[in-house]
């Protein structure tokens, strides 16, 4: 082709189909520029024994608004005072619609990063901006993030007993509601490996309680999914939360006797300060690793990824920065081979399982989310709610995050009060020394 008719046959044809030209001005000139109006916390109990803190940002236009989760369990008033004192103030008044930048001013305007208390506070500004960005165009958030790559998220079940009998009824229960994915304890974490109250040889007069022992556990656990198995066969896929209970070699020696058993993922195996030994881990066996419950700083997992030591990224949304952390870890995991698995817990909001909903909808390396199901009055409170069917998390459809709060319901809710500054249960083993969690 000479040159002349090429340039001539770029110019005749229409970089734009006209009616999607048309479309496109509309929807830009629609969108009237606003600004942040006002920044309000909102802490509730739900009406039991929650401690869930949400941003809702206030925007110029009338009527839109977003909301966000920064609850933090363990330490509300902290993020309360950190949101209300330091976030608010430097929010006021700037544009809701970019996204990336306030998340990088919100991260950085306190200089030292990462946080937990201000990863939680960045959460419930990023989580309420997307929430008003999908209103402001009329779509889901996992819209604007690609849009669905699956047509629901699937959710791992919780089962578990005193006794692998106990257990094994506790599995068939989530097999018979429609879970392909089962969470298997037996009782709380580090069940299996306590010697109980008042026994095994003590210190005089140190600790009487429940004492975690490693070996034990290390004994016990996988004769337990050895049961499961023989009884349920292989086609639902387990997954087991060590909850940091183990060190060094014992962790490593667990992974190796689960291995028979397939399965789908063992949780933090190993507590946050020793991830150098999940290389030591990947050599000896090929039991699939999840890993992440506790960080908030991304570069804690960043090695974890690039060199390939675990399968699955579990962390919080609300507790890493909110969708635009989420998403980009996704697209790590994504480029590296591994998968997520956003962490919920029993103590989390709805808010947060949103967020979470419209990242694992929309992203390839989407691996299993945990589920987490709300009572009654939470339902009322927060309109939108999502909603797990058979085993599948369903969000409601509506643009943005798709959830709302009726912040009269929430203010008959005040938070509980905290006893004890409410600390996060530690075990201790026979002599009185801590186990991490
Ligand atoms: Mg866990």
């Amino acid at each position: 082709m000479k040159r002349r008719e090429f340039w001539k046959g770029l110019l005749a044809a229409p970089a734009i189909p006209a009616a999607a030209a048309q479309e496109a001005a509309r929807r830009t000139a629609g969108l009237a520029p606003i600004t942040i109006k006002e920044v309000r916390v909102i802490a509730t109990s739900g009406g039991g024994r929650y401690r869930w803190i949400f941003v809702k940002v206030l925007t110029s236009e009338d009527g839109l608004y977003g909301i966000g989760s920064a609850s933090n369990h363990y330490q509300p008033h902290a993020v309360i005072a950190a949101l209300e004192k330091h976030l608010a103030p430097y929010m006021a008044g700037r544009n809701p619609d970019r996204i990336e930048d306030l998340w990088q001013s919100g991260h950085l305007r306190t200089y030292w990063r990462n946080g937990p208390v201000n990863n939680n506070v960045l959460s419930g500004l990023d989580m309420a901006l997307w929430d008003i960005k999908g209103k402001r165009a009329g779509m889901p958030v996992y819209e604007l993030l690609g849009g669905k790559v699956r047509d629901a998220v699937p959710c791992y079940d919780h089962a578990g007993g005193r006794d692998k009998e106990q257990a094994l009824d506790s599995v068939r229960k989530s097999i018979a509601s429609g879970y392909r994915h089962v969470r298997v304890q037996l009782g709380n974490y580090g069940g299996g490996g306590f010697i109980p109250k008042g026994e095994g040889n003590r210190p005089e007069g140190g600790f009487a309680g429940p004492a975690f022992d490693e070996e034990l556990y290390v004994e016990n656990v996988p004769k337990l999914f050895e049961y499961v198995r023989t009884h349920v066969g292989f086609e639902p896929k387990l997954c087991h939360d060590v909850h940091s209970h183990l060190t060094g070699m014992n962790a490593a020696e667990f992974a190796r006797r689960v291995q028979p058993y397939q399965m789908f993922f063992v949780e933090d195996i190993l507590p946050p300060e020793q991830i150098a030994w999940y290389r030591h881990i990947r050599e000896i066996c090929t039991t699939p690793q999840a890993v992440g419950e506790v960080f908030s700083h991304p570069y804690e997992y960043l090695p974890l990824i690039t060199d390939r030591l675990i399968d699955f990224v579990r962390c919080r949304v609300s507790a890493i920065g909110g969708i635009t952390q989420a998403r980009k870890i996704a697209t790590l995991c994504e480029t590296f081979g591994l998968k997520t698995a956003f962490q919920e817990g029993g103590e989390n909001d709805p808010v947060n399982q949103l967020a979470a909903y419209h990242v694992d909808i929309s992203s390839p390396a989407f691996g299993i989310q945990e589920e987490n199901g709300f009572p009654e009055q939470v339902h009322e409170m927060m309109p939108g709610c999502a909603q797990i069917r058979k085993g599948y998390l369903y969000g409601s459809g509506k643009p943005g995050l798709g959830i709302d709060i009726d912040e009269k319901i929430a203010a008959k809710y005040p938070l509980p009060p905290i006893p004890d500054g409410g600390p996060y249960g530690l075990d201790r083993t026979l002599d009185g020394a801590l186990v991490k969690p």
